[in-house]
């Protein structure tokens, strides 16, 4: 997990920052990279989703289980377009799902069992927002029109999970100040 993450942020290697050297060359290599993201991001969002239903939160649950739904069609809309019966492998190093900096770091520090739905949907937004950012990146990084197209592509999805997030906030309720003060807390023995 470590190893990973100071990998990732070393200075002067942060790929966020230098896009160009981590485009894949080829529509095959960029499109196996972009389908491992999806399924992290299933993965990531499931999680989320298993941990919310253990604190008896099931409407936050419920959001997560849609956004994992979103993502899973997403990367079987890939799978589809590329005439894939099974995810092609990707080296470890080049799937970091771009909401966090790096997919080893424990993502379940981001929520509290207490969270209500504007809390995951800011947590998915800022998720979104990154893949966006991401596709667009390397879009303008890419080295063949076909990558490039792709990217684009990708980029105009991940720009519509962002509509959807931002929508969804508009319809749930902005949490108090003390939304995380629990009159019941849950008591752990050291
Ligand atoms: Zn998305």
């Amino acid at each position: 997990m470590n190893d990973a993450r100071q990998h990732g942020q070393r200075p002067g290697t942060a790929r966020r920052d230098a896009p160009a050297e981590h485009v894949p060359a080829t529509l095959d290599a960029f499109m196996a990279q972009a389908l491992a993201m999806e399924f992290e991001a299933v993965e990531r969002y499931t999680e989320f989703a298993d941990a919310m239903q253990t604190h008896n939160n099931p409407e936050v649950a419920a959001l997560f289980r849609t956004m994992a739904g979103y993502e899973t069609r997403h990367a079987q809309a890939i799978m589809q377009n590329m005439g894939w019966t099974e995810a092609p492998p990707v080296p470890h190093d080049q799937v970091a799902w771009p909401g966090f900096d790096a997919p080893e770091a424990a993502p379940i520090d981001a929520i509290h069992y207490l969270m209500q739905p504007w809390h995951a949907l800011e947590l998915a937004l800022a998720a979104e927002q990154r893949a966006e950012a991401f596709f667009g990146a390397l879009a303008e990084a890419a080295t063949t029109d076909a990558v490039r197209a792709a990217a684009r592509e990708l980029q105009a999805e991940e720009a519509e999970h962002v509509a959807l997030v931002r929508q969804w906030m508009e319809k749930v309720p902005r949490p108090d100040n003390d939304w995380a003060a629990d009159p019941d807390p849950p008591r752990y023995t050291d």
